[in-house]
């Protein structure tokens, strides 16, 4: 019988080349922060996780994992156990994302020691691939001080058509988001409105990240109705969004104000959102997100999956996980087309015709390029930043720029 205790757990933080794709907080910084967690077992198996590599989680998981020794990979109790003992004082939100990283690389080490994927252990495959949308950012052409890069300056409807063409030439995707609270609200529903005249007949969506007032949105509806599938945290909070889902048809979705498990029961009091974005690297891993896709599916919500920018041992734990999930209503965010850093060997998972095979191979189906992780971890090493701040960056581009949520 195979020991699957767990002997040891490394976590190297990493970061990897990101783009200046702007947001309602900002600009991307250069370099992605990023940790790779691997799980042994005392028979030297080694399963994997990706997940933040900022100070708070990396802390975390630094006061968590030695706590893990002996314990087996697949007492998911436990792990939960050791990780409230160890972060006594943490909120709730880091404790999930600490144990949520551990949590995957458990799953990935059972299904290595036992020659079974990780869809099958999470309750079967009900889809041979996962579809994902094409996401778009606003973006400038290169970071401050540096060349353009390939994409170019994206400020404009005609840009943003530009950046939606070679996205989906490249990748098939059949749903298009555009990253929104950046420019005025209508030069971005002047954008929405190009993409619909370019791709009649796909689904879009529009994600402000909470930048717009309650009024901006009442008065913006009548021209939304009709152009998306779902708006995703238009405002702030459950209560302003529950004041716009009460006007409107159209499902409010939502990564911003519905995270934990305590924002279930408000949310579906208030009718704030109808669509749950799901993410395992802040829902406490994949079981937990499992079981999320439960409670939606009892309650009637909508159910889809959140991106951060990632890079493969995510994407992979994110299409098990949405393979053996029934009621995933809507195509998955990813941010895989903006990464030219990979971890994994074999470089990026293919993107064919919009999705993702599920990788074959017992756990995940991928493994780590040792030289990659390597290059990375100097990355981290050498930069002189250790949380993320999109605030100072995007201040490089437009010095005036202030931050405000909601902002238009
Ligand atoms: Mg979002």
């Amino acid at each position: 019988m195979t020991d699957l205790r767990i002997a040891d757990i490394r976590v190297t933080p990493i970061a990897f080349y990101d783009p200046p794709l702007l947001n309602n907080a900002g600009c991307h910084q250069p370099f992605a922060l990023r940790s790779v967690i691997e799980v042994e077992t005392e028979d030297g198996v080694i399963g994997l996780g990706e997940s933040y590599g900022t100070e708070d989680v990396l802390a975390g998981l630094a006061a968590m994992a030695p706590s893990c020794r002996g314990l087996a990979v697949t007492d998911l109790n436990g792990l939960w156990a050791r990780t409230a003992t160890a972060l006594p004082e943490a909120p709730t939100r880091l404790r999930l994302r600490v144990g949520g990283a551990v949590e995957v690389a458990m799953w990935d080490a059972l299904g290595k020691a036992t020659g079974q994927r990780v869809v099958d252990l999470l309750g079967g495959q009900v889809r041979a691939s996962v579809p994902f949308s094409a996401y778009l950012f606003y973006k400038f052409a290169g970071h401050a001080n540096e060349a353009p890069d390939d994409w170019g300056e994206v400020l404009s409807p005609e840009q943003l058509v530009e950046e939606a063409r070679s996205m989906v030439d490249a990748y098939g995707f059949k749903a298009i988001k555009l990253k929104a609270g950046v420019l005025e609200p209508l030069a971005e529903i002047a954008g929405l409105e190009a993409l619909r005249d370019a791709f009649p007949d796909a689904p879009l969506r529009i994600d402000p990240n909470g930048g717009w007032h309650v009024h901006t949105v009442l008065d913006l509806l009548p021209r939304l109705e009709g152009l998306v599938e779902y708006l995703e945290d238009p405002t702030k909070g459950i209560d302003g969004n529950a004041v716009i889902q009460a006007a409107t048809d159209v499902p409010l979705a939502t990564n911003m104000y519905v995270v934990e498990p305590s924002h279930l029961p408000p949310n579906m009091k208030h009718d704030a959102f109808r669509v749950i974005l799901s993410d395992h690297h802040y829902w406490g891993g994949l079981k937990a997100s499992r079981d999320l896709a439960e409670i939606c599916r009892i309650w009637g919500l909508g159910l889809s999956m959140h991106s951060n920018s990632h890079l493969g041992i995510s994407l992979a734990a994110m299409t098990h996980l949405a393979a053996a999930t029934p009621n995933l209503t809507y195509d998955c965010d990813t941010h895989q087309p903006w990464q030219t850093d990979e971890v994994i060997e074999g470089g990026k998972l293919p993107i064919v015709n919009g999705a993702v095979a599920v990788p074959d191979g017992p756990g995940l189906g991928v493994t780590l390029d040792r030289a990659e992780l390597k290059r990375l971890n100097g990355n981290f090493e050498a930069l002189e930043y250790r949380t993320r701040d999109d605030a100072t960056e995007m201040r490089k581009h437009w010095p005036d720029w202030q931050y405000g949520r909601p902002k238009f």
